[in-house]
């Protein structure tokens, strides 16, 4: 009998053939309802899941002893209780690397959007209210040549670094590690979190969700920021305290922010929705057609890898 893979929401084929030969049963396209996903769970040895499914200690108990992997295809793991997963001698793999450059697209593509008021002039626009080209309308902060502001200098944040260069930015970064490394690279320098909150132009966010990050830049972060600096979070919602983002761009405390990511997707806080001030993304970081292949393919083949008894190419555990 092949092994039985549950594969959480409906994934790119390139996927599923790698996971052929298997007995694979694929939930739906929307999350799963949790009391579906433990029933669908049972009897699997490994699990296809997104960021969107909660993967804890009762989801891996529900599948049974026979469970070896969750292979999640996303490179936060945020959702996935690691260490559940270790107690229980699970292996978890995660998707890092091949969305680095896709969603580094995103955040730039929300840096310009936002600093340049795309979305406030689009909606003017479809609502028939643009009645001329005005010297004073619609005016946005130039990009070009201003001062970036990094903060989690990983893979993806790098990736936004070498974005800003062809636009003459200046980088500055933190991180809770130095990368002499990526200094060099990319001319970058290092600050402290508030030295780089009260000194940068852009602020863009790409560290994971953990408990140090949990609201990281919260009232306090927003009041050290310029009041023409733009915000730009492509990396958990909760990294932001968004009722304190939702407040601050309504009193004009920042210029504006572009978002891919929220608290509690898929809603989103009502102040943001009323705001001209914020550019508006559903999570599409890393959607794009050949990334998300990328990402299914690579779920997949860490699940072969484990039930073949060889090592994942991208552990998180073990
Ligand atoms: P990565 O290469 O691991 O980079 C994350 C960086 O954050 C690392 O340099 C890490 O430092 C740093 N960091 C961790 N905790 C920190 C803290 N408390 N303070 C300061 N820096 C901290 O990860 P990545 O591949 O770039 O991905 C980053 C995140 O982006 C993912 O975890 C995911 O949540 C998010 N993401 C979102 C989308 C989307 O669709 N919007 C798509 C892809 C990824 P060390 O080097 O010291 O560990």
């Amino acid at each position: 009998m092949p092994d039985k893979i549950l594969v959480t929401r409906e994934i790119p084929d390139a996927g599923l053939r790698v996971l052929e030969p298997f007995d694979v049963s694929v939930l739906h396209e929307r999350p799963p309802e949790r009391e579906e996903l433990l029933d669908a769970v049972r009897g699997a040895s490994g699990v296809l899941s997104t960021a969107t499914e909660k993967v804890d200690g009762e989801v891996m108990d529900a599948a049974g002893e026979g469970l070896q992997v969750v292979a999640n295809m996303a490179v936060g793991y945020d959702n996935v209780d690691v260490a559940a997963a270790s107690e229980r001698g699970v292996v978890v793999t995660n998707t890092p690397g091949v969305l680095d450059e896709t969603t580094a697209d995103v955040a730039f593509m929300l840096l310009l959007a936002a600093a340049r008021r795309l979305g406030e002039g689009e909606r003017l626009l479809r609502a028939g209210r643009w009645e001329w080209w005005g010297p004073k309308q619609l005016l946005g902060q130039d990009v070009w040549g201003k001062k970036l502001g990094i903060v989690g200098f990983g893979r993806i944040g790098q990736s936004v670094a070498r974005r800003a260069k062809g636009f003459g930015m200046e980088i500055l970064y933190h991180n809770r590690s130095r990368k002499p490394g990526a200094e060099k690279e990319l001319d970058a320098r290092y600050l402290d979190l508030d030295d780089l909150l009260e000194t940068a132009d852009f602020v863009s966010l790409h560290t994971p969700l953990t408990d140090e990050t949990s609201h990281l830049i919260g009232e306090r972060e927003l009041a050290l920021m310029r009041p023409t600096a733009v915000l730009v979070n492509t990396s958990r919602g909760p990294v932001v305290d968004e009722a304190a983002l939702a407040d601050a761009l309504e009193k004009e405390r920042i210029f504006a922010a572009g978002l891919d990511v929220y608290e509690d997707e898929p809603d989103v806080h009502p102040k943001l929705l009323d705001l001209e001030n914020a550019v508006l993304a559903p999570h599409i970081g890393s959607a794009s057609v050949e990334t998300r292949d990328r990402m299914a393919v690579l779920a997949a083949e860490n699940i072969v890898a484990v039930l073949s008894g060889e090592e994942p190419k991208t552990p998180v555990n073990g």
